[in-house]
């Protein structure tokens, strides 16, 4: 095997209760993963972009989850995190800022897993605009809650 076929690019969590075996018997040469606390963007821009760009998959999946640590962590203080934590963390701090401030922390958490995921498909579409216009790839979120999984795919109409 001298080259790679996979067909999803796929970003998700480092949690490691998710695999990509939830998806797929056999991921291997079909899923090019990125994984990071918080299935964020803007810590593997370069890696994504292989992904889309030379590895030619045709679905980008941003893929959060439930009971995301990364998620929690951003809702509290975490400045006595490592920096290296505190730097990625960081990143979570436009989508979770739209988190209500009061209410059941539980809601709060589920909600802010889910203006995460939303919040790093906007931004593929704005990285990704021309491809996607195109036709080339199809960006698709997906919030994985532990045991049941909700699909959403997203056609950006506007683009073409
Ligand atoms: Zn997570």
């Amino acid at each position: 095997m001298n080259v790679q076929h996979p067909i999803v690019t796929m970003v998700t969590c480092s949690d490691a209760r998710f695999h990509p075996t939830v998806f797929f018997k056999d991921p291997v040469d079909k899923v090019f993963v990125i994984r990071n606390i918080g299935n964020q963007l803007a810590n593997a821009r370069g890696s994504i972009d292989y992904g889309v760009y030379h590895l030619h998959t045709p679905i980008l999946l941003i893929l959060g989850h439930t009971h995301c640590g990364a998620v929690k962590a951003g809702l509290h203080d975490y400045s006595k995190e490592t920096e290296g934590i505190k730097n990625e963390l960081d990143h979570l701090h436009l989508p979770l800022s739209k988190v209500s401030k009061s209410g059941p922390f539980e809601k709060r958490w589920l909600d802010g897993v889910e203006k995460n995921v939303n919040y790093q498909v906007e931004e593929a579409l704005k990285f990704y605009k021309p491809f996607i216009k195109k036709r080339r790839i199809c960006c698709c979120r997906c919030c994985l809650r532990f045991y049941k999984c909700l699909w959403q795919g997203l056609w950006e109409n506007g683009y073409s």
